[in-house]
């Protein structure tokens, strides 16, 4: 089998709202043809006309070439090695950033072709699988309104989920106003949810520090991206005075390299890679292999379209070690409608994916109407 074109298409809600952190209000997929009249799908969660550039670039010397030009002509069934060719091929354009979010994208229809091709679920190709389904945790934004807060909260425990996060919008203005928030959130889940607390990266060590202390009365079972993803001595600092809180952060590295630094210098207790990120499957397999190493967790993250929700349940059923993945509940068409697949979310668990490759279909008539012509 060869590869023959690679599709890089944008998508774009009309209504797009850029001031909150809602990342499935656009999209970029890809779809990877080849000569046996199989298709794979796969998506970057980033900049999506930076990541149709990747794909459809020239090549202008060895290490900085268009990945549809490095591919073309090469065994989609040789992931490795397809995967291989892409880091050396984009080695100077960024390795830990949009050159490797391309990769992703590719990286995930690669599997999805292989999959399909042998009539195995992508998870089966990949590892052992410890798991048929997955907690997931319900995952949402802090909001202005204390009353909305408390009601989005009351639903997630009423729809079955056992745990959730709160995150980014008006966390950092106070002190006071970051106790009450995280206040907020646990009255509104109860006791008996696993709480999660996103900051979005606004504060500097001392202020988070200031704030695991105050939240501990909360009993958030992680504080996540606390800081900007470069300060490892700031993480350092803020894991070892956090007591009982994990400390998480990890969604905007995308390389292996990155994630070690931060376990090893940062030492953070759970690394957060998100799979249309960091290199595919083929990357974060790895990255799930060193947490491991390193007797750190490895929970994914994931806010994007159905074919992210997929590709984040087949790497949830093969890591021995997991608390729970996490489940974008973003109401956007994007999130709701680009693909039918098989998931099922019942008392707060996840079906994993059972159909050849991804187990996704994408909904060509919602490609059509958000698909933006660039
Ligand atoms: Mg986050």
């Amino acid at each position: 089998m060869r590869i023959t074109n690679i599709q890089a298409i944008p998508l774009r809600i009309p209504d797009q709202n850029s001031d909150i952190a809602d990342g499935i209000q656009d999209d970029i997929i890809v779809r990877v043809e080849t000569d046996e009249g199989i298709t794979g799908v796969g998506e970057a969660d980033s900049m999506p006309l930076a990541v149709k550039g990747i794909v459809d670039a020239w090549s202008s010397w060895p290490h900085s070439r268009g990945l549809r030009d490095i591919l073309v002509g090469q065994d989609p069934l040789n992931v490795e090695m397809c995967w291989e060719k892409m880091r050396v091929g984009t080695s100077w354009l960024g390795r830990n950033g949009v050159a490797q979010q391309a990769m992703a994208a590719v990286d995930l229809a690669l599997w999805d072709i292989k999959g399909k091709a042998l009539g195995k679920p992508v998870h089966e190709l990949l590892g052992y699988k410890y798991r048929d389904k997955v907690r997931v945790y319900a995952s949402t934004l802090f909001t202005e309104d204390p009353g909305e807060m408390t009601e989005v909260g009351q639903r997630y425990v009423a729809q079955g989920f056992t745990a959730a996060k709160f995150g980014w919008g008006p966390m950092g203005r106070s002190l006071a106003g970051d106790i009450k928030l995280v206040e907020l959130a646990r009255r509104a889940v109860g006791d008996d949810t696993a709480l999660l607390i996103d900051a979005g990266c606004v504060f500097k060590a001392r202020d988070a520090i200031q704030r695991v202390h105050a939240w501990s009365q909360f009993n958030p079972f992680w504080f996540e991206e606390a800081l900007e993803g470069d300060d490892l001595d700031g993480f350092r600092q803020l894991a070892r005075a956090a007591g009982d809180i994990r400390i998480a952060t990890g969604e905007q590295e995308s390389a292996l390299f990155a994630f070690e630094k931060l376990i090893t210098h940062g030492e953070v207790d759970v690394i957060q890679p998100d799979i249309a990120r960091a290199g595919g499957f083929t990357e974060c397999k790895r990255i799930a292999n060193m947490a491991a190493q390193h007797k750190k967790l490895c929970v994914f993250h994931a806010w994007k379209s159905g074919i992210l929700v997929a590709a984040t349940l087949h790497m949830a059923a093969i890591v021995p070690d997991l608390p729970f993945a996490e489940y974008t509940v973003s109401e956007s068409p994007l999130r709701k409608e680009l693909v039918r697949s098989t998931v099922e979310l019942k008392d707060g668990m996840a079906t994993i994916p059972q159909g050849p490759g991804l187990g996704v279909e994408l909904n060509m008539d919602i490609v059509r109407k958000y698909r933006v012509d660039a």
